[in-house]
């Protein structure tokens, strides 16, 4: 079948640096979906359909529906996303209260350990990449960088976003724990309401990555609680070794104090 047969097309959802994202509908079921449309050529796009298929176990995670090949291009067919992404929601509403960064950050952990014990590295944990469903839960999505890696295998080359990529991926081997540390960015926006690392150019940014110290006393830092900064620190750890794993992340005392009781 041709993707025409089944799906009606709709509005763009989205443009990344490859495809664009459309929604579409199906013609059987009326259901909506996300339609991402990749151009052939990109061998990316077979490791990006096996990886979400492998990791179909999980609600955290993007379904993929249905895959499409044509003349030019390759169609994923995904579960619809419509409640957009969170990057939207945290430029809308700024800061985040302790509370909400918790429980989101949460369920990013529990889809990132279901990940790592599936032997996946995402490589490109953003918020740009977090999806909401319509009634608010996350789905970590775009799975064009992911990697598949056996116990103690690393990975090396220069992957991923500028300000959310580990000091290690800029200096040599690495592995699952580089989704920690991008994880761990992207907390400190939703508390902080900034990023951590910045510059003025590509060159100033990763050495601000690779040696800026974060001082969790300075002014911004006031209004965060000890838990958090806490927690932070732990993530945003440049020993590898050293830095925490998404389990370890889970039974954090901040992360048990303000998700224990929510549900
Ligand atoms: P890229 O690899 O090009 O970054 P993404 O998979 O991140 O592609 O998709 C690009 C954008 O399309 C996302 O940031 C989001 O806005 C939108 N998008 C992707 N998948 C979905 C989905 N399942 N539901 C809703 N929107 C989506
Ligand atoms: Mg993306
Ligand atoms: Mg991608």
């Amino acid at each position: 079948n041709k993707i025409e047969d089944d799906y009606v097309m709709g509005e763009a959802l989205g443009k990344g640096k490859f495809g664009s994202v459309f929604m579409c509908r199906s013609k059987l079921t009326g259901v909506e979906f996300a339609c991402k449309t990749l151009p052939k050529g990109e061998e990316t796009v077979h490791r990006e359909v096996e990886i979400m298929q492998h990791l179909s176990g999980h609600p955290g995670v993007v379904t993929l529906q249905s895959v499409y090949e044509d003349g030019e291009s390759f169609h994923l067919v995904m579960e619809l996303c419509s409640g957009g992404r969170l990057i939207d929601r945290m430029t809308k509403e700024g800061r985040f209260s302790e509370q909400k960064a918790a429980n989101i950050f949460k369920d990013l952990m529990l889809v990132t350990q279901y990940c790592h014990d599936m032997g996946v590295v995402h490589r490109d944990i953003k918020p740009e990449n977090i999806l909401l469903t319509a009634s608010g839960k996350i789905k970590l999505a775009d799975f064009g960088l992911a990697m598949r890696i056996a116990n103690g295998q690393s990975l090396s080359g220069l992957a991923g976003s500028p300000a959310y990529v580990a000091p290690e991926v800029l200096t040599g081997d690495y592995g699952k724990k580089t989704d920690i540390w991008s994880a761990g960015v992207l907390l400190h926006a939703l508390l902080v309401g900034v990023l951590p690392f910045q510059g003025g150019s590509l060159d100033a940014l990763f050495e601000a990555i690779k040696s800026m110290k974060l001082d969790f006393h300075s002014e911004k830092w006031q209004s965060v609680s000890k838990p958090a900064r806490d927690l932070l620190e732990r993530i945003l750890t440049r020993d590898v070794a050293a830095r925490i794993t998404a389990e370890e992340v889970l039974s954090h005392p901040w992360m048990l104090f303000y998700t224990e009781r929510t549900l």
